[in-house]
C-alpha cells in the first residue's frame, strides 16, 4: 500500500458521519479530502447557463503521477486564484466540485462512497477506483486556452 499524503487518523470516530463540515476541526476537514484531484481540473462554465464542463487540462501545479498539487503548502504564491474550500464557502462553490467529492457529498447530505480512504483505509482504493485524475491529465503549460474546449471529459466517477 502506499504512504497516503493526507493525514488520516485523526479526530472523532467516524467523524464524517456523525458531524457537520462545519463543526469538523481543521485535521478532520483535511482528512475529508480523498485524493481523487479532480479539482485540479481546469473547468469551462458556460456564461449563459452556467454549465459546468470538465477538462482533463489541469492546473500547473499538478503531479499527474502522484495525483496530487506539487506545491500544496505554497501553491497560492504561484496560483492565487487556488480555491481553498472551507464550510462557509461550499454554498459558493460546490456546484463546480466534481460530483464524487467528499465535501460535496457531505454538503449535499449524501455519505462517502466504499472507496474514499478514510472507509477503505488504503489511499490507493480512489485511484482503482478509477474516479481519480491521475494519469488522464495534460497540464494547461501544453495547451492553449482556446483549445480547452477540445479536451472536455466526463467526470470520472
Ligand atoms: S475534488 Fe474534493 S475530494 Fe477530490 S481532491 Fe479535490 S477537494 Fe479532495
Ligand atoms: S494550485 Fe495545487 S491545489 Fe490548487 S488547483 Fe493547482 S494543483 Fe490543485
Amino acid at each position: 500500500m502506499s504512504r497516503d499524503p493526507i493525514r488520516r487518523q485523526v479526530g472523532r470516530p467516524r467523524f464524517w458521519e456523525r458531524y457537520a463540515l462545519d463543526q469538523l476541526s481543521n485535521a478532520e476537514w483535511e482528512a475529508l479530502c480523498d485524493g481523487c484531484g479532480k479539482c485540479c481540473l481546469n473547468k469551462l462554465e458556460d456564461e449563459d447557463t452556467g454549465e459546468i464542463a470538465l477538462t482533463c487540462v489541469s492546473c500547473r501545479l499538478f503531479d499527474d503521477e502522484s495525483c496530487r498539487c506539487s506545491q500544496y503548502d505554497i501553491r497560492k504564491q504561484f496560483v492565487p486564484e487556488c480555491v481553498q474550500l472551507s464550510p462557509e464557502r461550499m454554498d459558493e462553490v460546490s456546484y463546480w466540485l466534481p460530483q464524487t467529492c467528499a465535501y460535496r457529498l457531505l454538503h449535499e447530505g449524501k455519505q462517502l462512497f466504499h472507496w474514499h480512504p478514510l472507509i477503505s483505509g488504503n489511499p490507493e482504493t480512489v485511484h482503482e477506483a478509477g474516479v481519480s485524475a491521475r494519469g488522464i491529465t495534460v497540464p494547461e503549460f501544453e495547451v492553449d486556452e482556446e483549445d480547452w474546449e477540445d479536451h472536455i471529459i466526463e467526470e470520472p466517477t
